[in-house]
């Protein structure tokens, strides 16, 4: 699960990439908010550059946390955004909250309470996005990380799931390799030219070859349903 921190301060930051990685996150770590920005317009869900969560400093050299909150807002994405900032005047987080944030954290704070308020969040996120994705005999469970096909259980790897459910909630809409690769692996991370191609080849082999259609030179789209 990837998570986008904007955070200025170096400490702060890079106690909380090693604390929040340790529970099996994997953080993307920009330091303004105009790289923040330019991150999360960068994305193709939504335009939230594909992070499931924001972590989002208020106060920030070359753009602040709030005006980056309102842009990634005026574009619609949902993404949830925890502001994590030093004011904590009511106003400032009535400010903080009416421009689009979903919680909000005063520093300092202990990591344990941020990573509940995190988990709280995806919690709320899962549920809205319905329970269970349906097509055909396929039902993709994002709550329980499970897949059934023809109501038997199909074991996925973490990748393959990732894969198979962002092409499953966009039904019809054509996913180039840059957008999946984005998807499902973080900056930081090497990506193999065709690791794409085997992550489809192995939810192909799983779940049948048509599960997955290819469009030649475009991308891939999620198959008819089984
Ligand atoms: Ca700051």
């Amino acid at each position: 699960m990837r998570l986008l921190l904007v955070e200025d301060d170096r400490m702060i930051g890079e106690s909380l990439v090693r604390g929040l990685g340790d529970d099996g996150y994997h953080v993307d770590w920009v330091r303004d908010g105009a790289a923040a920005s330019a991150a999360l317009a960068n994305g193709h869900a939504g335009g939230d550059g594909g992070f499931a969560l924001v972590l989002l400093d208020w106060g920030l050299p070359r753009q602040d946390g709030l005006s980056v909150l309102k842009e990634l807002r005026a574009r619609h994405s949902l993404v949830p955004v925890l502001m994590i900032t030093a004011r904590d005047a009511v106003s400032d987080r009535i400010e903080g909250l009416d421009a689009g944030a979903d919680d909000y954290l005063v520093k300092p704070f202990a990591l344990a309470e941020l990573k509940a308020r995190i988990r709280s969040l995806l919690r709320r996120q899962e549920a809205r996005a319905t329970a269970e994705i349906v097509h055909g005999g396929l039902v993709v469970d994002p709550v329980r990380h499970e897949v059934r096909l023809h109501d038997n259980r199909v074991a996925l790897t973490p990748r393959e799931f990732s894969l198979l459910r962002v092409l499953i909630s966009r039904p019809g809409v054509i996913h180039s390799r840059a957008q999946l690769e984005q998807s499902l692996y973080g900056w930081n991370e090497a990506i193999e030219s065709n690791v794409i191609e085997v992550i489809i080849h192995t939810v192909r082999r799983k779940l049948g070859a048509a599960i997955i259609e290819n469009v030649r030179g475009v991308g891939w789209r999620i198959g008819q349903a089984p």
